[in-house]
């Protein structure tokens, strides 16, 4: 670990069992952790506008470098002026490194958000050569050949000026055998070690630098890496890969992970953020958590609710929503709750007016928002296993802190 409180600083302010309530400190302010951070996969958190997202209470979002590489390119954004500025996005940024997504395209995993695939002429080969030196890849947008190593995925993240730069890894897929995954690990500690030394050398002064965590489902391969990413010099520690087929076994890379981690470290789950990986994540001691889910999900006519039975989602193109005179969900204090019924927002969802996709986006964003900050509560109460046990239970995030927190206080 590093220890620069120019680049970053991790202040932990209450613990409750393995869970911990924190702030990080950026050269835009601070994070209240645990926090959900929204994707602005490319420079954009989807439907709304970056003001809306800060008045949710988000004071971190996270860009992507394979696809501002693509278009608008990061040239373009330095010249005007920077990520923040390009989006007009004033608190904290953190940007993943491309590896992922480059990963993603070689090896056909099952990847969230890879908006590319759909445009790519069937079976035509994307991913140009994997060696030590990097990634050689052609663009989905226009076919013009491009290179993600280390060093570039870092120069790039230069050029954004994002406040956090995650390092290029190689994302391991779920079929991958043990013998693939420990060399490609390995790999990824090589390449960890040359994003370093690029950044040592150039990275600017208040840009942090987070490890990624590899090893697949192997409980030994996981611990060997978060002991080696942890006695980098990096300034945080990201969860990366596989994490399992379904969630008990991610909940037990988690454990075989996490107690091999530098205590003092800020820790990112990678591209998880359903309502119960976050209750579950923050139980073992994450304080990060990216996911597309939230904007995903509202593009798709879902909400997020308080229904462990259906997956944490109320499903508004149902015919049975029609009629329903009630907001999504009980007590939320987002405007599409405050102002609107279900009927209207499966009106305008079923009508694929824009309307609605933003409304579920401003639900399903505060919604999240809200499950964090009472954790943060609940933790700092000492009440994090009920608060825990509430929502897995089915209560809604503001109903359990007024429930169980805020008497605890009392
Ligand atoms: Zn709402």
């Amino acid at each position: 670990m590093r220890d620069d409180p120019e680049r970053l600083r991790f202040e932990i302010t209450a613990r409750d069992g393995a869970a911990r309530a924190g702030r990080l400190h950026t050269a835009h302010g601070a994070i209240e952790t645990p926090a959900f951070i929204p994707l602005a996969t490319k420079a954009v958190v989807r439907a709304l506008e970056a003001r809306e997202v800060a008045a949710l209470g988000y004071e971190l979002v996270l860009g992507n470098t394979y696809h501002l590489l693509l278009s608008p390119g990061p040239q373009r954004i330095a010249e005007l002026g920077g990520l923040h500025a390009f989006m007009g996005w004033e608190r904290a940024i953190i940007t993943d490194s491309g590896g992922f997504q480059v990963f993603s395209l070689a090896h056909g995993a099952v990847a969230d958000e890879i908006k590319g695939r759909r445009n790519q002429a069937p079976g035509k080969q994307q991913v140009l050569e994997i060696s030590e030196q990097g990634v050689r890849f052609r663009s989905y947008i226009d076919g013009t050949e491009h290179m993600l190593s280390p060093e570039r995925s870092l120069e790039i993240q230069a050029a954004l000026g994002s406040d956090i730069a995650l390092v290029f890894d190689e994302c391991t897929p779920y079929h991958a055998d043990r013998d693939y995954t420990a060399r490609s690990t390995e790999r990824t500690h090589r390449w960890l070690d040359r994003c370093l030394d690029w950044h040592r050398a150039h990275g600017p002064r208040h840009q942090s630098v987070f490890g990624i965590v590899q090893g697949g489902v192997y409980p030994e391969l996981r611990r060997e890496s978060a002991e080696r990413v942890g006695a980098a010099g990096v300034d945080g520690i990201a969860i990366g890969g596989t994490l399992g087929r379904d969630k008990p076994e991610m909940y037990s890379v988690l454990d075989a992970t996490i107690p091999h981690l530098p205590d003092d470290a800020p820790r990112h789950l990678l591209g998880i953020g359903e309502p119960d990986d976050l209750v579950e994540g923050i139980a073992r001691g994450i304080e990060l958590f990216d996911c597309a889910v939230p904007t995903r999900h509202a593009r798709h006519g879902m909400a997020l609710a308080p229904e462990p039975e259906r997956r944490y989602r109320l499903n508004l193109r149902l015919a049975a929503m029609a009629a329903d005179e009630r907001p999504l969900v009980e007590g939320c204090p987002c405007p599409a709750c405050a102002r609107h019924t279900r009927a209207y927002l499966h009106y305008l969802s079923r009508g694929e007016e824009m309307t609605g996709v933003r409304l579920l986006a401003l639900h399903n964003l505060t919604y999240l928002e809200r499950l964090v900050a009472g954790a943060r509560e609940a933790i700092a109460a000492q009440r994090y296993g009920a608060y825990r046990d509430a929502l897995l239970d089915g209560a809604a995030p503001w109903q359990a802190v007024s429930e169980i927190v805020k008497p605890a206080r009392a």
